[in-house]
């Protein structure tokens, strides 16, 4: 079942250590095929050497088991829930990459602060607010997507793949598997830079118009960046 979608999400896994973005057994990459409406994803506490395309675990709407040995990653409800609200997203990646991580125990959005951030993601990367006591004790996996959603009440989830919850770490998406781990390094990077940014400058604010000008650059129908057509 499913045996194209577990070889891609099991190399979507295999990019997080590879980039630097995890260590141990954390962090974990799913897809959806929205024609079944089911979801492939990492097993969950099993370290990224062992690893195989044949202990991705595919699961339901409902979080159900649907083939596979393996218990499905524990942020599996997490990723099941922005697939119900982000209808036409197809990949989630969930990450504790260092300085991504140190934004959103911070409790801080990453603001815009220059090219780097503004070619890939349309403006700050926002970070939840944090989980009541009563989200964190009954279905927190759950609750942290109901969080997320939250956060993007007022914003637009394709022109800003990426959201830091509060007190944990970053989570990406995008079109498919590899897409959303390429906004997770995309998003390392931009916590990065921006922690170093604001030390040498804590008043450095990028000017709109330039964020919307790079942003649209590479983005949006009058795109101009890269070639016209596939190499
Ligand atoms: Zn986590």
């Amino acid at each position: 079942m499913l045996e194209e979608l577990k070889q891609k999400v099991f190399e979507a896994n295999l990019l997080l250590p590879r980039n630097n973005l995890v260590v141990l057994t954390w962090g974990n990459v799913s897809e959806i095929d929205r024609e079944s409406n089911l979801v492939v994803i990492k097993p969950s506490g099993v370290s990224y050497e062992k690893l195989r395309p044949e202990m991705m675990v595919v699961v339901n709407e409902k979080g159900e088991v649907v083939e596979g040995n393996l218990k499905p990653s524990v942020d599996t409800p997490t990723h099941l829930e922005l697939y119900r609200q982000f209808k036409d997203i197809g990949g989630v990646a969930h990450t504790h990459s260092t300085w991504a991580t140190i934004w959103a125990q911070a409790g801080r959005s990453i603001p815009c602060l220059g090219g780097t951030h503004a070619d890939h993601f349309a403006d700050e990367i926002p970070c939840t607010r944090a989980l009541t006591k009563k989200e964190a004790e009954s279905n927190m996996e759950l609750n942290t997507g109901k969080v997320i959603v939250e956060a993007f009440k007022n914003l637009d989830y394709h022109e800003i793949p990426a959201v830091l919850e509060a007190f944990h770490g970053p989570f990406t998406w995008g079109k498919d598997s590899l897409e959303a781990v390429q906004n997770s390094i995309v998003l390392e990077e931009v916590a990065k830079m921006s922690y170093f940014t604001l030390e040498l400058n804590p008043h450095a604010v990028m000017p709109e118009e330039i964020i919307k000008v790079r942003y649209l650059r590479k983005h949006g129908a009058q795109a101009y960046y890269g070639q016209s057509i596939t190499l």
